[in-house]
Protein backbone atom coordinates (compact mmCIF):
# COMPACT_ATOMS: atom_id res chain seq x y z
CA UNK A 1 0.00 0.00 0.00
CA UNK A 2 1.01 3.56 -0.63
CA UNK A 3 2.24 5.62 2.40
CA UNK A 4 -0.44 8.54 3.30
CA UNK A 5 1.06 11.35 3.97
CA UNK A 6 -0.55 13.68 6.79
CA UNK A 7 -3.76 15.89 5.69
CA UNK A 8 -3.33 19.26 5.22
CA UNK A 9 -6.24 21.62 7.25
CA UNK A 10 -9.53 20.06 6.17
CA UNK A 11 -11.22 22.63 3.30
CA UNK A 12 -14.14 24.70 4.15
CA UNK A 13 -17.15 22.53 2.30
CA UNK A 14 -16.38 19.48 3.94
CA UNK A 15 -19.96 17.98 3.18
CA UNK A 16 -19.73 18.39 -0.29
CA UNK A 17 -16.43 17.05 -0.56
CA UNK A 18 -17.44 13.68 1.94
CA UNK A 19 -20.48 13.26 -0.13
CA UNK A 20 -19.05 13.49 -3.63
CA UNK A 21 -15.82 11.31 -2.00
CA UNK A 22 -18.43 8.17 -1.31
CA UNK A 23 -19.92 8.47 -4.17
CA UNK A 24 -16.32 8.28 -6.11
CA UNK A 25 -15.46 5.29 -4.37
CA UNK A 26 -18.57 3.24 -4.38
CA UNK A 27 -19.02 3.22 -7.94
CA UNK A 28 -17.90 1.13 -10.97
CA UNK A 29 -14.33 2.40 -12.79
CA UNK A 30 -15.00 5.59 -15.11
CA UNK A 31 -12.41 5.34 -17.83
CA UNK A 32 -9.18 3.12 -18.55
CA UNK A 33 -5.91 4.25 -17.09
CA UNK A 34 -3.90 4.55 -20.47
CA UNK A 35 -6.92 6.59 -21.97
CA UNK A 36 -5.99 9.04 -19.68
CA UNK A 37 -3.76 12.01 -19.35
CA UNK A 38 -0.85 11.33 -16.90
CA UNK A 39 1.50 13.10 -15.07
CA UNK A 40 4.50 10.98 -14.08
CA UNK A 41 6.94 12.30 -11.79
CA UNK A 42 9.52 10.26 -12.69
CA UNK A 43 9.39 11.48 -16.06
CA UNK A 44 9.45 15.22 -14.71
CA UNK A 45 12.34 14.59 -12.57
CA UNK A 46 14.41 12.79 -15.10
CA UNK A 47 13.90 15.61 -17.49
CA UNK A 48 15.12 18.08 -15.19
CA UNK A 49 11.40 19.53 -14.59
CA UNK A 50 11.01 19.85 -10.84
CA UNK A 51 14.26 21.71 -10.73
CA UNK A 52 12.62 24.89 -8.74
CA UNK A 53 12.57 27.61 -10.80
CA UNK A 54 12.28 25.92 -14.18
CA UNK A 55 8.87 26.90 -16.12
CA UNK A 56 8.01 24.49 -18.91
CA UNK A 57 5.16 23.32 -20.98
CA UNK A 58 3.97 20.40 -20.67
CA UNK A 59 1.89 18.69 -23.55
CA UNK A 60 -0.27 16.02 -24.26
CA UNK A 61 -1.20 14.51 -27.65
CA UNK A 62 -4.85 13.17 -28.16
CA UNK A 63 -8.07 15.30 -29.10
CA UNK A 64 -8.05 18.18 -27.96
CA UNK A 65 -4.56 18.68 -27.32
CA UNK A 66 -3.52 20.03 -24.35
CA UNK A 67 -0.89 21.77 -22.53
CA UNK A 68 -0.09 23.09 -19.15
CA UNK A 69 2.51 25.15 -17.79
CA UNK A 70 4.37 23.35 -15.30
CA UNK A 71 6.91 24.96 -12.19
CA UNK A 72 8.61 23.63 -9.47
CA UNK A 73 9.88 24.54 -5.99
CA UNK A 74 11.78 21.87 -3.52
CA UNK A 75 7.98 20.95 -2.05
CA UNK A 76 5.33 21.37 -4.50
CA UNK A 77 4.67 21.67 -8.50
CA UNK A 78 2.72 24.04 -9.58
CA UNK A 79 0.54 23.41 -12.74
CA UNK A 80 -1.53 26.02 -14.11
CA UNK A 81 -3.44 26.29 -17.94
CA UNK A 82 -1.83 27.99 -20.37
CA UNK A 83 -2.89 31.65 -20.49
CA UNK A 84 -6.04 32.26 -23.06
CA UNK A 85 -7.01 28.46 -23.13
CA UNK A 86 -10.70 28.50 -22.20
CA UNK A 87 -11.21 24.74 -22.52
CA UNK A 88 -9.15 23.49 -19.80
CA UNK A 89 -8.85 25.40 -16.53
CA UNK A 90 -6.73 23.69 -14.18
CA UNK A 91 -4.55 25.52 -11.05
CA UNK A 92 -3.30 23.24 -8.61
CA UNK A 93 -0.62 23.04 -6.44
CA UNK A 94 0.73 19.41 -5.92
CA UNK A 95 2.35 18.63 -2.86
CA UNK A 96 5.82 16.84 -3.43
CA UNK A 97 7.84 14.09 -1.27
CA UNK A 98 10.56 12.25 -1.19
CA UNK A 99 11.98 8.91 -0.14
CA UNK A 100 15.43 7.76 -0.04
CA UNK A 101 16.57 5.39 -2.59
CA UNK A 102 18.78 1.97 -1.62
CA UNK A 103 21.54 3.31 -4.09
CA UNK A 104 21.56 6.64 -2.61
CA UNK A 105 19.63 9.86 -3.38
CA UNK A 106 15.96 10.16 -3.01
CA UNK A 107 13.48 9.61 -5.60
CA UNK A 108 10.39 11.79 -5.80
CA UNK A 109 6.85 11.39 -5.14
CA UNK A 110 3.42 13.24 -5.77
CA UNK A 111 1.01 13.07 -2.64
CA UNK A 112 -2.15 12.84 -4.69
CA UNK A 113 -4.07 16.62 -4.37
CA UNK A 114 -7.47 15.05 -3.20
CA UNK A 115 -8.27 16.04 0.85
CA UNK A 116 -9.44 12.53 1.28
CA UNK A 117 -6.56 10.81 -0.53
CA UNK A 118 -3.31 12.39 0.16
CA UNK A 119 -1.36 8.97 -1.03
CA UNK A 120 2.19 9.27 -2.15
CA UNK A 121 2.06 8.12 -5.56
CA UNK A 122 4.05 8.47 -8.89
CA UNK A 123 1.15 9.55 -11.41
CA UNK A 124 -1.69 11.64 -11.53
CA UNK A 125 -3.99 11.36 -14.05
CA UNK A 126 -6.45 14.23 -14.86
CA UNK A 127 -9.83 14.60 -15.08
CA UNK A 128 -11.54 18.15 -14.15
CA UNK A 129 -8.22 18.56 -12.07
CA UNK A 130 -5.08 16.22 -11.42
CA UNK A 131 -5.87 13.21 -9.07
CA UNK A 132 -4.23 9.90 -8.36
CA UNK A 133 -5.79 6.39 -10.05
CA UNK A 134 -7.91 5.27 -7.40
CA UNK A 135 -9.67 9.03 -6.36
CA UNK A 136 -10.49 8.85 -10.80
CA UNK A 137 -11.52 5.23 -10.37
CA UNK A 138 -9.54 4.25 -13.09
CA UNK A 139 -9.14 0.48 -13.89
CA UNK A 140 -6.57 -1.40 -15.66
CA UNK A 141 -7.20 -2.26 -19.20
CA UNK A 142 -7.91 -5.88 -18.89
CA UNK A 143 -6.67 -8.69 -21.43
CA UNK A 144 -10.21 -8.62 -23.00
CA UNK A 145 -10.83 -5.02 -23.49
CA UNK A 146 -7.07 -5.47 -25.03
CA UNK A 147 -8.14 -8.02 -27.95
CA UNK A 148 -11.13 -5.97 -28.45
CA UNK A 149 -9.51 -2.83 -29.06
CA UNK A 150 -6.89 -4.36 -30.79
CA UNK A 151 -9.42 -5.72 -32.98
CA UNK A 152 -11.35 -2.89 -33.83
CA UNK A 153 -8.24 -0.98 -34.53
CA UNK A 154 -7.33 -4.04 -37.30
CA UNK A 155 -11.20 -3.27 -38.42
CA UNK A 156 -9.90 0.74 -38.81
CA UNK A 157 -6.57 0.20 -40.36
CA UNK A 158 -8.33 -1.60 -43.12
CA UNK A 159 -11.19 1.10 -43.54
CA UNK A 160 -8.10 3.62 -43.92
CA UNK A 161 -6.04 1.74 -46.57
CA UNK A 162 -8.76 1.28 -48.79
CA UNK A 163 -9.47 5.11 -48.40
CA UNK A 164 -12.90 4.29 -46.49
CA UNK A 165 -14.61 5.83 -43.16
CA UNK A 166 -12.98 4.23 -39.91
CA UNK A 167 -16.60 3.79 -38.26
CA UNK A 168 -17.87 0.37 -38.36
CA UNK A 169 -21.10 1.70 -38.93
CA UNK A 170 -20.72 2.61 -42.70
CA UNK A 171 -20.38 0.07 -45.35
CA UNK A 172 -17.28 -1.42 -45.82
CA UNK A 173 -15.35 0.65 -48.95
CA UNK A 174 -15.32 -0.02 -51.99
CA UNK A 175 -12.02 -1.75 -53.92
CA UNK A 176 -9.52 1.09 -55.04
CA UNK A 177 -8.99 1.78 -58.32
CA UNK A 178 -5.18 1.11 -57.73
CA UNK A 179 -5.69 -2.14 -55.72
CA UNK A 180 -5.66 -5.47 -57.18
CA UNK A 181 -8.70 -7.32 -56.43
CA UNK A 182 -6.58 -10.14 -54.98
CA UNK A 183 -5.54 -7.80 -52.33
CA UNK A 184 -8.66 -6.03 -51.64
CA UNK A 185 -10.62 -9.35 -50.62
CA UNK A 186 -7.50 -9.94 -48.58
CA UNK A 187 -8.20 -7.36 -46.87
CA UNK A 188 -12.00 -7.59 -46.54
CA UNK A 189 -11.49 -11.13 -45.17
CA UNK A 190 -8.97 -9.51 -42.54
CA UNK A 191 -11.50 -6.57 -41.70
CA UNK A 192 -14.26 -9.04 -41.20
CA UNK A 193 -12.73 -11.22 -39.17
CA UNK A 194 -11.20 -8.70 -37.18
CA UNK A 195 -15.15 -7.08 -36.89
CA UNK A 196 -16.05 -10.46 -35.75
CA UNK A 197 -14.01 -10.36 -32.79
CA UNK A 198 -14.70 -7.17 -31.86
CA UNK A 199 -18.14 -7.36 -31.69
CA UNK A 200 -17.92 -10.82 -30.10
CA UNK A 201 -16.07 -8.74 -27.24
CA UNK A 202 -18.53 -5.65 -26.98
CA UNK A 203 -21.23 -8.32 -26.18
CA UNK A 204 -19.40 -9.87 -23.49
CA UNK A 205 -18.94 -6.29 -21.75
CA UNK A 206 -23.04 -6.83 -21.22
CA UNK A 207 -24.05 -10.37 -19.86
ZN1 LIG B 1 -6.08 10.10 -4.65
Amino acid sequence: MPARIARPPPPTCLEGQASQMISVARGQPRGIINEVRCLDVRVLSKGGWLVPGVLSTWSWSGTPKVSMLISATTDHVKVDSIPGDKSRAVQQVIDLDRTACHLGGHRPWFICPSFWCRRRTAKLYLGDSFRCRRCLRLAYPSTRENATYRALRRVQKVRARLGGSRSLAEPFPPKPRWMRWETYFRLQEKAELAAAVYYRGLANYFV
